[in-house]
């Protein structure tokens, strides 16, 4: 038997991709997450499912017992909407991570990934749209996005103490806005891209003419795609490199800019109504890649136009009434 994987939030958009990339890859791999089965974005038969409540211990003893490689992609979380208006839920995420820590050294793990956030950049940094591109070390002096953003700062040192102290290979990724198909679109989580594509395709069924857009649209943002954020994920699981990586695309967009590139794939033009009183998030954020590029030769490979297409298209199917 080969060494088990085991991927924590599995049942979630990149949790349930990294599943079939790793499978994909001939590992052999549990899949984790506590919403049922059935409800899960995506479910590979080829994996070992299991539901497990994260924030037990307990639960997380019996979710890695025997397992090399731990990918924690568990956490409540969602878009800007969410993370503003539930900052206690994001922190007790807090839980979720330490006691997979625990449970990992325990377990004897091999490696542990941890999904950080852009989210935990300094807010003094993106203030303008013309944002300079964010490098690991723009973390410090801390001044996160609050609640989500404090938890996986401190997730972040909680990985890095364990490694110090304990011996326990921690590796951690700081996502970029990721997005792809199977991510959330509706229900109050879904993200700009997301959101953006199921307003337009709603637009586009209903004759509606019209888009809200949160803000002024002049804020400024970038976008990986989810083929991207596995490949990098992977790069720095294995890797030898500890202290924490961006995995993100260098494409920065305003989110008007996102909007026109999603009304030409559609093929129409709606009119703009703004919401400025919305969540809005830092005005300006993009990722320096320096890091990930001289540690791995990674850089992203799916333009934002072509990203935006297949998100699109998967969820205008998943709108359309069936015959
Ligand atoms: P997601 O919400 O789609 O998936 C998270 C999954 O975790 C969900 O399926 C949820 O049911 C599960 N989960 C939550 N609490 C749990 C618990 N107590 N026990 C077991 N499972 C639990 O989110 P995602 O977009 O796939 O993000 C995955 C990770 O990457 C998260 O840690 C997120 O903070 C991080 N991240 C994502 C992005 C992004 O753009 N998607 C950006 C930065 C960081």
């Amino acid at each position: 038997m080969g060494e088990t994987s085991v991927v924590c939030g599995a049942g979630g958009f990149i949790g349930g991709h990294l599943v079939r990339h790793l499978l994909a890859s001939g590992r052999q791999v549990r899949a984790v997450d506590f919403k049922p089965i059935e409800n899960w974005r995506q479910r590979s038969p080829g994996a070992e499912n299991i539901r497990a409540d994260l924030r037990n211990l307990e639960d997380c003893r019996r979710a890695v017992r025997g397992a090399s490689f731990i990918y924690n992609l568990a956490a409540d979380m969602g878009g800007i909407g969410f993370i503003e208006a539930n900052k206690a839920s994001c922190m007790l995420n807090v839980i979720i991570n330490t006691h997979l820590l625990i449970a990992a050294h325990e377990a004897g793990a091999r490696r542990f990934l941890f999904a950080s956030s852009a989210c935990v950049y300094a807010g003094d940094k993106q203030t303008r749209t013309a944002v300079a591109p964010l490098k690991e070390s723009d973390a410090y002096p801390a001044d996160p996005e609050d609640g989500y953003g404090w938890e996986k700062l401190f997730s972040e040192r909680m990985c890095r103490h364990y490694r110090e102290d304990f011996g326990l290979e921690t590796r951690v990724v700081r996502y970029h806005n990721i997005y792809g198909t199977h991510e959330t679109y509706s229900g109050g989580r879904e993200k700009a891209p997301a959101a953006i594509c199921r307003k337009v395709a709603e637009a586009k069924l209903s004759s509606a003419g019209e888009i809200e857009i949160w803000g002024d649209g002049e804020q400024t943002r970038s976008f990986t795609y989810i083929d991207d954020c596995l490949r990098g994920t992977e790069l720095v699981a294995n890797g030898a490199y500890s202290d924490p990586v961006n995995v993100g695309s260098t494409e920065m967009v305003s989110i008007n800019g996102l909007v026109t590139i999603v009304e030409e794939i559609a093929g129409l033009k709606l009119r703009r109504r703004y919401r400025l009183d919305a969540p809005l998030g830092v005005r300006g954020r993009n990722s320096d890649n320096s890091l990930i590029e001289s540690l791995f030769g990674w850089s992203p490979a799916i333009p934002l136009r072509i990203g935006m297409r297949a998100l699109y298209s998967w969820i205008l199917d998943r709108l359309t009434p069936g015959p």
